[in-house]
């Protein structure tokens, strides 16, 4: 179905409007016989004047039409939208025209709008069915190229192409109201920072404003294409809106805010991280000049352990080096005691010779002789032993006295000491008696000390020769 016709002599014919547009009555086309030979705008196949159900006025092809004409399958729905969209537009005071096409055919507007002077058109789409993105986006540019404004509408429900043409949804009144935009009109608000949805304009408010300019299509600004619409979906996203230019002004301000705001954050964020940067360099700097003067210190420690090391290896080589001159002096000390000991010792047998010599030089043969028989005698006659003496005569082992021998089983054994020195008692063998001449001689030997009295065997022999005697 259509509103539109071309008529034989009139031209374009609108069953929207009571004159059809050009002065000519409905009553004219519809009904009359012969048939009035009106053809379709779009396909010029013949159409026919009728009126719906609901005395809608409207044109229909005449059977056998062509199956792709673009008015063959709108719906009721569509040609009533469509009727009320010429309805607003005449009532704010602009021409409408229902299913214009462009001269060249590249565009067929469902309606158009003019100004009086013509200047200004304005084309009202109704898409009710679905369209790509790409397809409308091309239909809105070739309204564009021929300097005509477009504003898509939709009753949809979900329509994908809302915000990125301009574009409306609107809602069918209820009883006694009227048709209201519910989508696709928002105002910013400074306070707010964002766009809010208008949600109940109405149709032929929101057509006076495109027409006088007072709501134009805007391209949202990147960071408000977030717009708050209320429940149930609260948020949905836009790039293109229609609004006043009063709320783009107020979009502009709130931007210049926020890019002073972002500028003023990213500056303060660019000082903190030299700051960070500063305060890392100089923590790094603090850690290496901790680092130098641990490693300062511990080279110094090192330095310290090792000159203790060597103050206490020279300590240890000095105590050596005196442990060894001690020693030597020690040795050169005993060596020097043993040699004064030696010397001692000769010097003190030395004495003892002397004092030997001297004892026995107080005895004449004849004395040594009467000693000799004293000893020997009594035991000859007791026990018919025979003592013998040493040939040697006076030996230093038995204190310068000499050794007195009696038989054994196997040779001899010491049977006494016959007239030791008085110096040199001390060598004489522990076990035997000794023999002196005289009590005298006897008190010589035991006044020392050096000798047991009762070991000491005296006679009764004078001290003097008895010349007498001889
Ligand atoms: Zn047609």
């Amino acid at each position: 179905m259509a509103f539109a016709a071309i008529h034989p002599e009139a031209g374009r014919v609108d069953a929207t409007l009571p004159d059809l547009g050009c002065g000519m009555s409905w009553d004219a086309v519809y009904k009359v016989r012969p048939r009035v030979a009106l053809r379709c705008p779009a396909c010029g196949h013949g159409v026919h004047a009728k009126v719906s159900s609901r005395k809608l006025r409207y044109f229909a092809h005449d059977p056998g039409r062509p199956d792709d004409c673009v008015w063959l399958n709108e719906s009721l729905e569509h040609h009533l939208l469509k009727l009320e969209l010429a309805t607003s537009i005449r009532a704010v005071g602009w021409h409408a025209e229902l299913e214009v096409r462009a001269p060249d055919g590249s565009w067929r507007a469902d309606v158009l709008a003019s100004s009086h002077d013509g200047n200004h058109r304005v084309a009202w789409e109704v898409q009710l069915s679905p369209i790509t993105d790409d397809d409308i986006a091309d239909r809105t540019h070739r309204y564009r190229r021929d300097g005509i404004g477009v504003c898509w509408v939709s009753t949809a429900d979900r329509i994908p192409w809302i915000g990125s043409v301009p574009s409306i949804r609107v809602r069918e009144p209820e009883e006694n109201q009227s048709w209201t935009v519910i989508d696709g009109v928002a105002g910013f608000r400074y306070a707010d920072g964002a766009w809010n949805l208008m949600t109940d304009v109405a149709l032929v408010d929101f057509i006076g404003w495109v027409l006088r300019e007072k709501a134009i299509v805007h391209q949202v600004l990147p960071r408000y294409r977030r717009i708050w619409r209320g429940s149930p979906d609260r948020y949905v996203r836009r790039h293109l809106i229609w609004t006043s230019p009063h709320s783009i002004d107020e979009e502009a301000r709130h931007n210049l805010m926020r890019q002073r705001q972002e500028e003023w954050k990213r500056r303060k964020q660019e000082q903190e991280r030299a700051a960070a940067q500063r305060r890392k360099a100089e923590e790094e700097a603090r850690r290496q000049e901790e680092q130098r003067q641990r490693e300062e210190r511990e080279a110094a420690e090192r330095a310290m352990r090792e000159q203790r090391w060597a103050e206490q290896r020279r300590q240890w080589e000095l105590q050596a080096e005196q442990d060894r001159l001690r020693r030597e002096a020690e040795e050169r000390h005993r060596q020097e005691q043993a040699q004064a000991a030696e010397e001692e010792r000769l010097r003190q047998e030395q004495r003892e010779q002397q004092a030997a010599h001297h004892w026995w030089a107080e005895v004449s043969a004849a004395q040594d002789q009467q000693l000799r028989t004293a000893v020997a005698d009594p035991v000859w006659k007791k026990e018919a032993i025979r003592l013998t003496f040493d040939d040697h005569g006076p030996t230093a082992e038995c204190g310068y006295g000499i050794p007195i021998y009696r038989p054994a089983r196997w040779g001899t054994q010491l049977y006494g000491v016959l007239r030791p020195s008085p110096a040199s008692l001390h060598r004489v063998p522990h076990s035997v008696p000794v023999f002196v001449r005289n009590a005298r001689e006897a008190q010589l030997l035991t006044e020392s000390g050096a000798i047991e009295p009762d070991r000491v065997i005296h006679f009764d022999l004078p001290d003097y020769e008895q010349l007498s005697l001889i």
